[in-house]
Formats: structure tokens, C-alpha cells, sequence
């Protein structure tokens, strides 16, 4: 156990970081049409579709540490559909005809990341490989189920019950009674997916600093100046694509708080521990808690499992990458759903910080009167989206009115967080109601 508290994070997908011209570090004054702070998918995505659409335009996109340090580097991979936390709180929080609204939107951003990954030949190991949601108990099927329903009669079709038969001839877990089947999401290589979009970036004109945070923005003469490293960037206009650490950024405070998660990957499975699990069909798995544990395979067949326990930090601090306790959980949680891989070794740790706003919900908004926009509160739901929030706030910063910008949740009305330390622990007592929840349905699990 003492070992433990010494393990360190060391992120799997690290491995398969592409080769890509480094961004250089800012060091000398710079003067630039559209400055972005954060070189995650939302910042590479909309330096790219700025320059595609102006080739004209200066665009420098400014990052703390490197390309894909933030949660696009770290996340799961799951291509998915769900927006903001869950469908029942959007569907209580905004009503019906935006949950229709915001899920065709998640299945329009879908078929955009697979056609930029077509288009640009980006080799992501994507597989539209299909998402499992399992109930674990008689009161997550149920409440599975009421989902289904609920989609049903908001005329979004496509999800299907499956009972314990049909979900064993795919995967193999005696923990699993039942799952909806959801066939049109799918399992990408987050860090090449972060990797591509920087290279279409740059290969389209747009510059990417790295090792550069931006301490502060002042807005003076019309004109915006950023601080990083010394060095000033003068930017006509500014793009906020810093995601869980937005926070951070003075005047900004109030916009969303970070949330952490932690995931494990194991050694690759022996062919009798792939066989004992079966899964040839290699979806996306995710559980009906609250606290949801997230799962897949990875291409050379390892097992990824995240979620369970996570917090979100007091003060918004962000030194939280190490969780011994949560990759414990994950530990155990592995032998508990799949026996046949008891004791197999972990081989990476990590963890990482999504973004969530006052209501969960998504936000894309302008700033002075238009010249500055901002992306928060993709939750952990942004490996698609955030891509497409990228197009979004390129008509935002053009000042281009278009379907997109039409969106519901684009300059929608919304509370801020209140302030600190009342923000933060106002969302650890709604966590803990959350896990309360969790702890209920989970009495009556059917264990091995
Ligand atoms: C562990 C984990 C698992 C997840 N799993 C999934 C999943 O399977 N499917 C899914 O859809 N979503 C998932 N998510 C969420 C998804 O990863 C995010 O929604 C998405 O990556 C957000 O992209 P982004 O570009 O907005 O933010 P980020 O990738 O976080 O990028 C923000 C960047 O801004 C930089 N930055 C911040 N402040 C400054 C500053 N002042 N100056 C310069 N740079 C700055 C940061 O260093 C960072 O690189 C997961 C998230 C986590 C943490």
C-alpha cells in the first residue's frame, strides 16, 4: 500500500503521439488577427476552420505546456452522442425540443469527425464500434430502460434494450444484466485525433505555440493583449478554448469549475483473457451510475477502464493527475467485471480535468461585444463535440450568423458558478447526493 501512494501518471496514449513539427515557445512580441488560448481540440479545431474559411487570417494558437496536455490528450476516446451530463437532467433542465436539438447536433458532429479524419487521411484507429450502456442492477435496468423510453418519445431512434443472453454473446461479465445498444458512436485514438487536428492546423497556416500560457488578456484600444512567457501577442480578437482550466484565466473565473477522473490501462490481455471476455465486437461500455465507469479495448487489445470515484477539487486546483484510491477502485472494479482478468497488471495510471458548468450544460459564448469567444462544459462528453465546437466559434469570431451559431446553447442565458469556496462546495454536496444515488441503486447488485 505505502508503494501505492508513490505510483505516478503515465498516460497510455502517450505512446502513439505522432511525429509533428514542435510548436515553437513564444518569446518575442507578436501581433496576430485571432489569438487562441488552449491547444486541445476546441483551440486546433478552430485555428483550422478559421484558416480554411480566411486563408488570410494571422491565427496563433497559445498553449501552457503542449498540444493535447488537457483532457483531449487524456480522455477515454468515446465518440459519443450523449450532450452535457445526462439526458434526464438536459431533458428536465431545457425541455424537449433542445434535447432533439442538441442530440442531432452530437450525431452531426460525429459524421464530422469521420469525415475529417476521411478528408485529412488522419489514421486515428477510429471504429464506429457502437456504445453499451449495462445495468449492473434490477434498478439500473430500469432506469436504462426509462431512458429508452424517453428517447423513444422524443423521436430520437436508434436505441435498443438488450436482455442478459444477447449481451453475454458480446461481452462476457456476470455482473451484466442487460444493456441499450447504441450503434452509431464509436472509439477513436484520442491523442492521434488531438495530434491530426494540430497538424491540419498547422499545415493550413495557423501557428501553434507551445510552453506558453497566457497569465492575463487586457483589452485596450479595440485591440486585445495577451501576456505569456514575457512576450505580448496583439490580437484583434480572442478565443478561450482552455476547457477545465478556464478558471484560471483572470476575468474568467466564474465560467465552469474542473471536475478530475481517473483511468487505468492493463498489460495486453493473453488470448485466453481475451477469450474470457469475449467483446469481438469491441464497443464502447459504460455503466448506468452516476459516477459511471467507462470501458473499452484498445487497438493492441488492452483493457482501459475509467470513472468511479472523482471530484472535483476545492478552489479549482488542478494538481490532482495522481488518485491511488481511484486507480485502486479501478483496479478492483476490473476483477469484479471481468474474473478472468483478476490480477492482471496495470500497466498506466492517469487522471485529467473536464470542464462543467453551473448547469452541466455546454456553453459557447462572445465576450466584448463579440470579439472574444469562449467554450466551456463539454463535461466528459467532448471528443466529438468540442471538434465541432471548433466550427462554431470560427462563425462566432467571423461574425458570421449561420446555422450553427443558431444553436440553442450558443450565447444561451446561464447562471455563473457562484464564487469560491461556495462554488466548490456546492458541487461536492451535489457529488455526494450523486454518490448516495449510486450507493442505492447499487444495493442488489448481482455479484459473481
Ligand atoms: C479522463 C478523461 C476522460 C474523458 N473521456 C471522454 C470520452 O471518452 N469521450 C468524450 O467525448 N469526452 C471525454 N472526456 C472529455 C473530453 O476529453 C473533453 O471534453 C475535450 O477533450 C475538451 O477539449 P478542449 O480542447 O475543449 O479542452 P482541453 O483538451 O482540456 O484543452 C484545453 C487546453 O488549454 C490549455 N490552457 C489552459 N489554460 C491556458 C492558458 N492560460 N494559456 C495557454 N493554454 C492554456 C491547457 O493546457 C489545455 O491543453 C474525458 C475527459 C477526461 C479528463
Amino acid at each position: 500500500m505505502a508503494a501505492e501512494t508513490h505510483l505516478r501518471a503515465d498516460n497510455y496514449w502517450d505512446r502513439s503521439k505522432v511525429t509533428r513539427a514542435p510548436g515553437r515557445k513564444i518569446d518575442c512580441d507578436v501581433s496576430v488577427d485571432v489569438a487562441i488560448v488552449g491547444a486541445g481540440y476546441t483551440g486546433l479545431s478552430t485555428a483550422y476552420h478559421l484558416k480554411a474559411a480566411d486563408p488570410s487570417l494571422n491565427v496563433a494558437v497559445l498553449e501552457s505546456e503542449t498540444v493535447g496536455y488537457g483532457a483531449s490528450g487524456r480522455n477515454a476516446g468515446f465518440v459519443m452522442t450523449l450532450f452535457g451530463a445526462s439526458l434526464g437532467l438536459m431533458k428536465t433542465l431545457h425541455g424537449a425540443e433542445k434535447v432533439r436539438a442538441a442530440h442531432a447536433h452530437m450525431e452531426r458532429s460525429i459524421a464530422a469527425l469521420e469525415t475529417m479524419l476521411e478528408e485529412h487521411a488522419l489514421d486515428c484507429d477510429y471504429q464506429r464500434s457502437g456504445f453499451l450502456k449495462v445495468a449492473t442492477t434490477p434498478r439500473y435496468a430500469a432506469r436504462i430502460r426509462d431512458e429508452i423510453a424517453t428517447l423513444e418519445a422524443l423521436g430520437i431512434h436508434g436505441h435498443q434494450w438488450i436482455g442478459p443472453e444477447e449481451l453475454s454473446a458480446r461481452v462476457h461479465s456476470p455482473t451484466y444484466l442487460g444493456a441499450m445498444v447504441e450503434p452509431g458512436c464509436g472509439l477513436i485514438n484520442p491523442r492521434k485525433w488531438v495530434d491530426g487536428l494540430a497538424g491540419v492546423a498547422q499545415s493550413a497556416g495557423a501557428k501553434i505555440y507551445e510552453n506558453s500560457p497566457v497569465k492575463n488578456v487586457r483589452r485596450e484600444g479595440g485591440r486585445f493583449r495577451l501576456e505569456s512567457n514575457g512576450a505580448t501577442v496583439t490580437a484583434e480578437k480572442v478565443v478561450f478554448a482552455s476547457n477545465g482550466y478556464t478558471h484560471l484565466i483572470p476575468g474568467m473565473r466564474l465560467k465552469q469549475l474542473p471536475a478530475f477522473v481517473f483511468i487505468v490501462v492493463t498489460e495486453p490481455l493473453s488470448e485466453a483473457q481475451r477469450a474470457s471476455i469475449g467483446w469481438a465486437g469491441r464497443e464502447g461500455v459504460e455503466d448506468g451510475r452516476n459516477f459511471m465507469h467507462f470501458y473499452r479495448l484498445t487497438p493492441d487489445n488492452r483493457l482501459l477502464m475509467g470513472g468511479g470515484p472523482g471530484f472535483v477539487p476545492l478552489g479549482g486546483r488542478m494538481n490532482h493527475d495522481t488518485h491511488p484510491a481511484a486507480w485502486r477502485h479501478l483496479e478492483e472494479f476490473i476483477a469484479t467485471t471481468f474474473p478472468g482478468l483478476a490480477g492482471i497488471k496495470i500497466a498506466h495510471r492517469w487522471g485529467g480535468a473536464f470542464s462543467v458548468t453551473a448547469d452541466s450544460t455546454p456553453q459557447i459564448g462572445t465576450l466584448h461585444g463579440g470579439a472574444a469567444a469562449y467554450s466551456v462544459g463539454c463535461t466528459g462528453h467532448g471528443v466529438a463535440l468540442a471538434h465541432m465546437n471548433g466550427r462554431i466559434l470560427r462563425d462566432l469570431i467571423l461574425d458570421k450568423k449561420t446555422d450553427l451559431t443558431d444553436l440553442w446553447f450558443v450565447n444561451r442565458r446561464s447562471l455563473p458558478l457562484p464564487p469560491e469556496p461556495i462554488g466548490s462546495l456546492g458541487a461536492k454536496a451535489v457529488t455526494a447526493a450523486m454518490a448516495l444515488d449510486d450507493w442505492w441503486c447499487d444495493r442488489g447488485a448481482t455479484q459473481p
